[in-house]
């Protein structure tokens, strides 16, 4: 038997998937709820995303979601949504939206869009320990890095792209350097394949509730404390109801971030706990703000603006909901989802809840022109935010078979791909692993 602890996106998608194949398991869960970073809350006809907003779904998400039946609930991305704004120089501009926005429009300097087009015949070999930004700055130029690249990493990963390891992040620049010398040119033979912006139209934890509903062999309110083990099988042991239990396995499946994974692995392993440790969760704060559409001065429509951090404002960025997807709120209100991020804003993490909302409403009031007071806020704060693929990372991707080795297995958000997509994949792979 094999049992996956933690009842995310990952841990279900796997329990899901072991189910059909016909894989004994277990589900462990030690929260009254599943879904982890995938919380909907509907409150006054709006639909808020406490933290993951939408899924960029490729051709593997799209056929789970149609699996599940899932698709007459599915709310694709508003056109509009391609359009997405940078803060540069005091005010909001459109992003290029492709490449002759990007080399004939007034976005970037001429001198950066020429070295765009340089970069098409440098054959400069990669390095795997290259961060994002040095990569980026390296091959495209600092316009490039600090207005493209860091706001988009803020965005996505709530890091430092001077941390950050291109190899790990966005590992298709390296392949495209190493097969045809140039990033830009690898691009230009293999365009990105087409994914999806989507969500539900109850929110993604439609996901989440129609997994649950189908995973049989689960338990919430099981938080599992430790592993040993015993007669070459391992031993958890569990909290349940005030109780602790002991439960026999074969295999054990992290699906829970890393510093969990510390402090059950530790009782067996000083050392993977360390590895599991240093993982990096730097806090991320989000705000849901509501306001009547005629008080803002500036209306936002696309899919939302970000603000590099060589811009002084408090916020990392802003999504857009209601203008991204149809139905996130009543037809004559805004929702916006504001968010701050340790990496960008290391004050946060000092600032009381007032402080902090304090400060986004008044950056947020100053950037669109807002008259008046929000109809409805909500923040909520994740101490530990999302994982962060630095070196630290390598170093467990590269003993991750000897993990196997002794059964033990990662299935989450670290340290095969941070996105939900990511997530879906490695269960994916994880359950045809354990069919073969
Ligand atoms: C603010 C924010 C915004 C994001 N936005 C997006 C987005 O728009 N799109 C996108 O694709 N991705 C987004 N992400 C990333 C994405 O949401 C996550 O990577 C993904 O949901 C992780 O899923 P998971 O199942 O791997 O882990 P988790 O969601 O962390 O689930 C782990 C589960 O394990 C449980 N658990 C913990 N300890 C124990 C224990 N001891 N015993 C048993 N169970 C335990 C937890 O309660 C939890 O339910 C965002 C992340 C954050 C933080």
């Amino acid at each position: 038997m094999i049992a996956i602890i933690g009842a995310g996106i990952s841990g279900l998608t796997l329990a899901y998937r072991l189910q059909q194949q016909g894989t004994p398991y277990i589900l462990l869960e030690s929260s009254a709820m599943p879904g982890g970073y995938l919380q909907t809350e509907v409150q006054k006809n709006s639909v808020l995303e406490k933290a993951a907003n939408s899924i960029l779904a490729d051709q593997l998400v799209l056929d789970f979601i149609q699996e599940l039946g899932l698709s007459q609930e599915v709310v694709e991305a508003n056109a509009i949504s391609k359009k997405r704004y940078v803060y540069k120089n005091g005010k909001y501009r459109a992003l290029p939206s492709g490449p002759l926005s990007l080399l004939f429009g007034s976005f970037f300097s001429f001198r950066q869009r020429v070295n765009i087009f340089k970069e098409y015949f440098n054959t400069t070999p990669y390095r795997k320990d290259y961060t994002l930004y040095d990569l980026v700055n390296e091959r495209f130029g600092k316009e490039i890095a600090d207005y493209a690249l860091d706001p988009f990493v803020s965005g996505v990963y709530a890091g430092n792209p001077k941390e950050l390891l291109a190899d790990l992040c966005f590992p298709v620049l390296g392949k495209n350097m190493n097969t045809y010398g140039s990033i830009l040119k690898g691009f230009i033979k293999n365009p990105p394949k087409r994914r999806v912006s989507l969500t539900f139209e109850r929110g993604l934890q439609t996901l989440i509730q129609t997994l649950a509903s189908k995973v049989n062999n689960k338990r919430y309110d099981s938080a599992v404390k430790s592993i040993q083990p015993i007669n070459g099988k391992w031993n958890l042991v569990v909290n349940y109801q005030q109780a602790t239990e002991n439960i026999s396995c074969d295999q054990v499946v992290f699906a829970l971030p890393a510093y969990e994974a510390a402090t059950i692995i530790r009782s067996y392993s000083e050392a993977w706990a360390t590895r599991f440790e240093a993982i990096e969760y730097p806090m991320v704060r989000n705000m849901h703000l509501i306001y009547k559409k005629e008080q803002f001065g500036l209306e936002p429509k696309g899919f939302g603006a970000l603000h590099p951090r060589v811009e002084p404002l408090y916020t990392a960025g802003v999504i857009w909901n209601s203008s991204t997807f149809n139905d996130r709120t009543p037809k004559d209100e805004i929702l916006l989802t504001c968010m701050v991020t340790e990496k960008r804003t290391p004050e946060v993490t000092t600032m009381s809840d007032q402080e902090a909302e304090a400060a986004i409403l008044k950056e947020i009031k100053h950037l669109y022109r807002i008259k008046g007071e929000p109809l409805f806020s909500q923040t909520r704060l994740w101490k530990k935010g999302i994982p962060q693929y630095t070196v630290k990372m390598t170093t467990i991707l590269n003993h991750c078979e000897e993990l196997e080795k002794m059964n033990v297995y990662i299935c989450s958000n670290w340290p095969y791909g941070i996105s939900i997509t990511d997530c879906i994949h490695r269960a994916h792979d994880l359950a045809a692993k354990f069919k073969a």
